[in-house]
């Protein structure tokens, strides 16, 4: 899980690190900002620039989707997607994990007037789906309306189970609610789990897709679903301040990524997969959970510190986000080799700590 509070103290050739905080540390490579610099442009607000039109339709037709919309950051695509959806006085129905709940600010209530209805997410990521039912509030002057269910896949690296999202649908539709998919790492869970971008997609009315997280852009999401849904998140978007004009510039990366950065994410799968295997090997099975796509966590080891590892790795430029537990991610600017010098230098750290328990003993 990550810190908000104490983000960690870059060294100084930060740009060289082997960087495991997150996969949103990507720079962009030659080849993306050569797109960059040669894109045709225009003013995005007037709808009038050709690579923001492209990397919309392209991404709105991998979805399976009717249309998309490109947005400055996650966060400003799921919110205006909620809105698209909801009004004052009106309730989602969310994960007590989820991002949209939990690390976009109350952006729901703050700016949407949304009351956010949480539930506890089971360990596999999924809302059960009889809390669901039973968090749907009846129709009348006492209650919120409930309007909307939000999932989100993968979530904390788990793709949802095979069928779960269909039979959510179930009682979402059911009900009258839409349905919405925090996708910000759903290419992840279509590679990994070997299914389209469209399969993951297909019951939701409108899905956030993030192209700065594994897909490696500096900047950008986009929000896919049908056209009246992407027509009033538009004009929230503006509300939003996110209409932005020349901005084809940025979705040059988002088309580039797409081109080139989706079916290599199986080997920062298999990247993480190999973490895991070697980091079980160091500290016990009971100690790593591998996630099934580009996250491996750490849980609490008796007498070790992640605070402790943390500085240790880092005077070696190895970053990582180590709080209570500890989550490391793969991602495109870390190869195999890299993993394997990360294990290497976690294994030192602990012979250390052995010999320093050792040695006090
Ligand atoms: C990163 C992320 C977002 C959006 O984040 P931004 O930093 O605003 O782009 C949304 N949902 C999840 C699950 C994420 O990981």
């Amino acid at each position: 899980m990550k810190d908000p509070i104490m983000p960690h103290p870059l060294p100084a050739n930060s740009a060289n690190a082997i960087d495991l905080r997150s996969d949103t540390v990507t720079r962009p490579s030659p080849g993306m900002m050569a797109a960059m610099a040669s894109a045709p442009l225009g003013d995005d607000v007037f709808g009038d620039d050709p690579t923001v039109n492209a990397l919309q339709a392209e991404a709105a037709e991998m979805a399976g989707k009717e249309a998309g919309l490109f947005f400055p950051s996650g966060t400003q695509s799921n919110l205006a997607g909620l809105m698209a959806h909801c009004g004052r006085g009106d309730e989602y129905i969310v994960g007590q994990q989820a991002h949209t709940y939990r690390y976009e600010g109350g952006g729901a209530a703050v700016l949407g007037s949304i009351q956010p209805q949480p539930i506890e997410n089971a360990p596999d990521g999924t809302l059960p789906l009889e809390k669901i039912e039973a968090a749907i509030k009846p129709i009348g002057v006492n209650f919120a309306r409930t309007r909307l269910l939000a999932l989100e896949n993968t979530i904390a690296g788990q793709v949802l189970p095979a069928g779960y999202t269909q039979r959510a649908e179930a009682i979402a539709r059911k009900a009258g609610l839409a349905f919405h998919l925090d996708g910000a790492r759903a290419w992840n869970a279509a590679v990994a789990s070997g299914q389209t971008l469209a399969e993951i997609c297909q019951p939701f009315d409108s899905v956030s897709l993030c192209l700065s997280k594994g897909l490696g852009t500096p900047v950008g999401s986009v929000l896919v679903g049908a056209r009246p849904v992407i027509e009033s998140a538009r004009r929230w978007r503006k509300v939003l301040g996110g209409g932005m004009r020349q901005v084809g510039v940025l979705a040059a990366a988002g088309r580039y990524a797409i081109q080139h950065n989706i079916a290599r994410l199986a080997e920062d799968h298999s990247n993480a997969a190999l973490l895991a295997k070697s980091l079980t090997g160091l500290l016990g099975a009971g100690a790593v959970r591998y996630t099934g796509t580009n996250m491996v966590f750490v849980n609490p080891v008796p007498g070790l510190s992640f605070q402790d590892l943390g500085a240790f790795l880092q005077a070696r430029n190895i970053l990582v986000e180590g709080g209570s537990g500890l989550r490391l991610v793969t991602h495109l600017d870390v190869s195999t080799y890299q993993i394997n010098q990360v294990v290497e230098a976690i294994g030192m750290f602990l012979a250390d700590a052995g010999r320093a328990a050792s040695s006090a003993a």
